[in-house]
């Protein structure tokens, strides 16, 4: 058998499926999110997040002015489940989506929200900022038409909201630049019901 593709020295153990041939373990560890683009899909990664350090930096943590309890998280329940699937749904498509791309993604929905548009100019992150928003304004035009679901929303929760998973997603970077753990974390945390398009 020959040896591992990328090292070309330790014998390959495990078939990975981004690259499409034979590497080793100590490769996949070393490679996974960084040079491998590893599909969500893939068993190792999935082993991968169960050991993850996640290094929560709090000094970068993203609007750090906006107060988040716990109350405030069981009054907007409804609005967090809601936008989590909306994110989830609007990078399903796109197959090479990270959450560097989300990231930059909830950002320019917040500028959004704040009245100040800033659309990413990175093609996916893009991507994901117009699906969002294309979902979202369904929503809008949705609860707009029915009085009392546009007293339990309100744009000041829908920011705050916004923010916390923000912050989410800035807890779950584990430092790899093709790191997919916030979506992996997105897509678990979902209701089965929530992750088909409504589109
Ligand atoms: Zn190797």
């Amino acid at each position: 058998m020959p040896a591992c593709q990328i090292c070309d020295t330790r014998k390959p153990k495990r078939y990975c499926t981004s690259r499409g041939e034979n590497i080793c373990t100590q490769c996949c560890a070393t490679e996974r999110e960084v040079s491998i683009n590893c599909p969500l899909e893939c068993v190792y990664l999935q082993e991968s997040r169960a050991h993850a350090k996640l290094v929560l930096d709090v000094s970068t943590m993203p609007h750090r002015d906006v107060q988040i309890d716990e109350r405030f998280l069981q009054h907007a329940d409804v609005t967090l489940i809601l936008f989590s699937a909306f994110f989830s749904r609007a990078a399903m498509p796109i197959p090479n989506a990270t959450d560097a791309e989300m990231r930059a993604a909830i950002e320019a929905v917040i500028q959004r929200f704040k009245g100040a548009p800033a659309p990413p100019e990175e093609a996916i992150a893009l991507q994901i900022y117009d699906n969002f928003c294309a979902e979202y304004d369904k929503f809008r035009a949705e609860i707009t038409k029915d009085q009392k679901a546009e007293s339990v929303f309100s744009d000041e929760t829908f920011v705050r909201v916004l923010v916390f998973i923000a912050r989410v997603a800035h807890g779950n970077n584990n430092g790899r630049p093709l790191c997919r753990s916030f979506l992996h974390y997105l897509r678990a945390t979902l209701p089965p019901n929530m992750e088909a398009s409504v589109g």
